[in-house]
């Protein structure tokens, strides 16, 4: 069977708050919230269609705050996902929520209703960024939900963005220590993407903040990516999903629909360079990488074996089993 998640969008719903970024019902694709029947809607389908695995699969609440919507729409939608965990089609249910709307009774309510995984949407720990970007909570209050979440038992995923208005490469970068000393068991990285109908659409338009570019992007995640793995955190998602509206309502910023294999092949661009080191250039050399890289170690249009030949080393990559991940052998011809 397949791991599938059951998602639903639950767009603005509990916001307090509008991010100067977010156009939820843009990014979500969803423009009414779903009730009690639609999620046992969602999960009959999932059943039937053979997508349910209790070992795996989750019922997700994705798109708003979903800690800080109405009590009683929050529980009813518990209540007809809790039915299909009972019921043994799922392992449990993941939500994603702000910083500032958690606390003992909100994790009570949602450990009662099979809730396993919750996400905040830190963004940055740079409270000035926070700030500017209307965030309405602070660095501290990712800290003392991520502590609580953990201490409670839940599996904790945080999400960070690149590129927000009044960020920099170092402030991102320092987001990423901070988020690794809580100890979270997923991250999700998204560079800033500017939609229309936000705040962020408006200052780029008087020029006041400047969209981080695919190419300054990438590079910074794929920096991000190898930090978070060397400190045993998985980066489950790398860059906005493609479908949904995205490509409707964009207007500037580092979308690519694959992104994390972009951010990858600058990994293995860099590992592969700086294995070349002094070598000789002008000679022939065999890369090995994982079997399954290939493809990412070649990059996008064959951009990385392009640059290799640049630098003046003419390799040819190829596939070795027994390598793990972003892990490279070079061989002289
Ligand atoms: S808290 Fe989340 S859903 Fe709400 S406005 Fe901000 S980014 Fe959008």
């Amino acid at each position: 069977m397949k791991h599938a998640n059951v998602a639903l969008f639950v767009p603005h719903a509990g916001c307090p708050y509008r991010c100067s970024f977010c156009n939820q019902r843009t990014i979500s694709g969803a423009l009414n919230s779903p009730v009690a029947q639609d999620v046992r809607k969602a999960c009959e389908i999932a059943v039937k269609s053979g997508n349910a695995n209790p070992e795996n699969s989750e019922i997700a609440f994705f798109g708003g705050s979903f800690t800080a919507i109405d009590e009683e729409y929050m529980i009813s939608l518990l209540e007809s996902a809790k039915e299909y965990i009972d019921k043994k089609y799922f392992k449990g249910i993941r939500i994603s929520t702000r910083p500032d709307c958690i606390d003992g009774r909100k994790l009570e309510i949602l450990k009662r209703y099979g809730v396993t995984s919750i996400e905040l949407g830190a963004q940055s720990m740079d409270n000035s960024v926070l700030a500017l970007n209307n965030r309405g909570h602070s660095a501290e209050d990712v800290v003392n939900a991520s502590r609580l979440i953990s201490e409670y038992g839940f599996s904790l995923g945080l999400q960070m963005m690149t590129g927000l208005f009044g960020s920099d490469r170092d402030k991102d970068i320092l987001t990423a220590r901070r988020l690794i000393d809580l100890k979270p068991d997923t991250v999700r990285i998204y560079p800033t993407i500017v939609l229309e109908n936000t705040e962020l659409a408006k200052r780029l338009e008087t020029g006041e903040y400047k969209a981080q570019s695919l190419d300054e992007a990438v590079e910074l995640c794929a920096l991000l990516l190898l930090m978070f793995r060397k400190n045993g955190v998985k980066v489950i998602r790398l860059g906005l999903h493609s479908g949904g509206s995205v490509e409707e309502g964009y207007i500037a910023g580092a979308y690519h629909p694959a992104f994390r294999e972009l951010c990858e092949g600058e990994i293995y661009l860099k590992q592969m360079l700086e294995c070349l080191g002094k070598k000789d250039r002008g000679r022939q050399y065999v890369i090995e990488v994982p079997q399954k890289s290939i493809s990412k170690a070649i990059g996008q249009s064959k951009r990385n074996e392009k640059a290799l030949k640049k630098a003046g080393f003419y390799c040819k990559i190829k596939g070795n089993d027994f390598l793990d991940d972003y892990e490279i052998k070079v061989k002289e011809l």
